[in-house]
C-alpha cells in the first residue's frame, strides 16, 4: 500500500505535500518498514551503484522543500550516500518525519530523472506502471 503511494507521488500522480501526509498520517505508520521501502527505492534509481552518487542525486539533495539546517538535511549533505542513510535510520523519533519528507524528495527527483532517460522508451519496472 505505502509502497503505492510513494510512486504515485514519485510520478506526480499525487500531490507532494498531500502525498507526504498521507504516509505520515497513517495510523499503520512504521518509520523503518517506509525508511526501508524508500531507501532501497532511492538506491535502486540512482545510476552510479559504486557509490550512489549522481549529479541529479545531490540536486535532490540541494532542493528537499525543508529548512536546510534540520539534521536529517545536514547528515545527507555532509556524509556518503550509504554512510548517510545508516545515520539516518538512527535518529530520534522526533527527525522522523522530515526524514520521510526528505527521501520522498530525493526519491521524486531520482526516480523522475530515471524515468525520463533509461525508462523512457518502456521498461519492465512493475513500479513504473502502476495507474
Ligand atoms: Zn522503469
Amino acid at each position: 500500500m505505502t509502497s503505492n503511494l510513494i510512486n504515485l507521488i514519485a510520478q506526480n500522480k499525487i500531490d507532494f505535500n498531500s502525498g507526504c501526509k498521507a504516509i505520515l498520517n497513517d495510523s499503520n505508520f512504521d518509520f523503518q518498514l517506509v525508511f526501508t521501502e524508500l531507501r532501497n527505492y532511492i538506491f535502486n534509481a540512482l545510476p552510479d551503484k559504486a557509490n550512489y552518487n549522481s549529479e541529479t542525486y545531490q540536486k535532490a539533495l540541494n532542493t528537499i522543500p525543508l529548512k536546510p539546517t534540520y539534521t536529517p538535511l545536514v547528515i545527507l549533505k555532509s556524509f556518503s550516500t550509504q554512510i548517510a542513510f545508516n545515520k539516518l535510520q538512527k535518529l530520534p523519533k522526533s527527525e522522523h518525519e522530515k526524514i520521510i519528507i526528505s527521501l520522498l524528495w530525493v526519491f521524486k527527483q531520482t526516480d523522475t530523472e530515471r524515468r525520463l532517460t533509461v525508462c523512457k522508451n518502456g521498461c519492465n519496472h512493475a513500479w513504473h506502471n502502476i495507474e
